[in-house]
């Protein structure tokens, strides 16, 4: 293994605590690489040429990659996502009632209500100042939370079940008094050390103030917000900077995409369904636009986002001959009606890749009475006309704020994406 790359726990786990927003994933995903010797550049500055091992940090979306020394007649790419279900504070949130402040808050994606009830919050993202530049912001304290209505004035919620409205019931509190407009903004000004005629507009969102942590008598699951989809961001960027230390005399590039967006569509300008990696990739390979798109034919792809572990309460939802425990391996995820873009042939080369790594895999399909969720994948492959493969770390309580995997998978995917990219 190269030395520069970290598979280790730990390492994952500094990667979890980091990634509070999808910028703040960017930002720590970029540390890593600069370290790693790869040099930043910008889509600005694209005809300036690219460096060999290079990256473009572009707010939640990042782009890197590793060059060979012949001229490219196939990209390998690894794509992830940065984003996950959370809540977005509103342009003007200041709000309350009976002597509570609150802030109002915008659903992002799919979350599951209930798991955001009675956690400790802080805020992380980026804020726009009126100059034009961007900052990431991080409140490491608890300042919000949505309490969860007592037992007392609720007697049949377990019986019947808890349903929560999500404007009315998700509404955090931050404190005590007759609440005031812009009062939000002067809190976030007096964090960031600007005055608050500075502040254009935000993009931020609360999180789970606890760390990631190992769970289990053995210690082998882990416990994190965002594993869905930060594993695989760490599985990635540690993998491509592992695989950038070997021999590149090939004539593969590899590269890693890690979009915004996933959990609410990826129609975006950041997001899978934006044109940013084809603008890349159009730069990386510098030939015509003929010599392009056969390059993209001999390209491939791998589309890693987490997988449904089987659940030992609800083994019922799940499919029974197909069932992906955590520890045992990537998950090679199928759907016959393409809500996975895997095909034989995609699934074919990452099955000899883990052969390769010598690392296990597992295989996914949904129930029929179920219906398939989605990813980056056929998103990604629709977009380019690559063949790819939709794979991930088995996980429990997937979009939950704090999540399940199992504490050897990410790094298992990880050296499956090394290998990949040394081929
Ligand atoms: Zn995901």
């Amino acid at each position: 293994m190269n030395r520069k790359s970290d598979l280790s726990v730990d390492g994952l786990i500094r990667h979890l605590d980091a990634s509070v927003s999808p910028a703040h994933s960017v930002e720590y995903s970029a540390t890593r690489l600069r370290g790693a010797g790869f040099v930043e550049t910008s889509f600005e500055r694209l005809k300036d040429g690219l460096p060999t091992n290079g990256f473009i940090a572009d707010a939640g979306l990042l782009l890197a990659w590793t060059l060979p020394q012949q001229a490219i007649r196939q990209f390998r790419i690894v794509g992830t996502h940065t984003d996950s279900p959370c809540l977005k504070v509103k342009p003007l949130p200041d709000s309350g009632s009976f002597g509570w402040k609150q802030i109002g808050v915008e659903v992002y994606g799919g979350i599951l209500n209930n798991s955001w009830l009675d956690r400790d919050l802080g805020l992380a993202g980026r804020v726009v100042l009126t100059d034009g530049s961007v900052k990431n912001v991080r409140v490491d304290q608890a300042i919000a939370r949505i309490p969860q209505l007592a037992i007392h004035l609720d007697r049949e919620v377990n019986d019947r079940g808890l349903i929560l409205d999500k404007q009315v019931h998700l509404a955090p509190i931050w404190g005590l008094g007759q609440y005031r407009p812009g009062e939000f903004s002067e809190f976030l000004a007096e964090q960031m050390s600007v005055s608050v005629s500075e502040i254009s507009l935000w993009d931020i969102s609360l999180f789970d103030l606890t760390p990631a942590s190992l769970l289990g008598h053995d210690q082998s699951l882990l416990a994190s917000g965002r594993l869905d989809n930060q594993v695989s961001c760490w599985s990635a960027t540690e993998g491509l900077i592992d695989a950038s230390a070997s021999d590149a005399s090939g004539d593969t590039a590899s590269v890693i995409a890690q979009f915004d967006h996933e959990e609410v569509g990826s129609q975006s300008t950041h997001g899978a369904a934006g044109p940013r990696l084809t603008w890349l990739l159009e730069a990386l390979h510098a030939g015509t636009r003929t010599e392009f798109h056969e390059t993209l034919s001999r390209s491939h792809c791998i589309s890693a986002d987490n997988a449904h572990a089987i659940h030992p309460n609800y083994p019922d939802r799940h499919e029974p001959t197909h069932r992906p425990l955590p520890n045992l391996g990537p998950v090679l995820k199928i759907n016959a009606n393409q809500r996975y873009a895997t095909s034989v042939e995609s699934a074919a080369v990452f099955l000899q890749t883990c052969a390769l790594a010598g690392v296990p895999h597992q295989t996914f399909v949904s129930r029929n009475s179920i219906p398939c969720g989605s990813t980056i994948g056929p998103v990604a492959a629709t977009q380019l006309g690559i063949p790819t493969v939709d794979v991930g770390v088995a996980q429990l309580s997937m979009h939950s704020a704090r999540e399940l995997c199992g504490a050897s998978d990410p790094a298992m995917l990880a050296k499956v994406v090394a290998r990949y990219f040394a081929a």
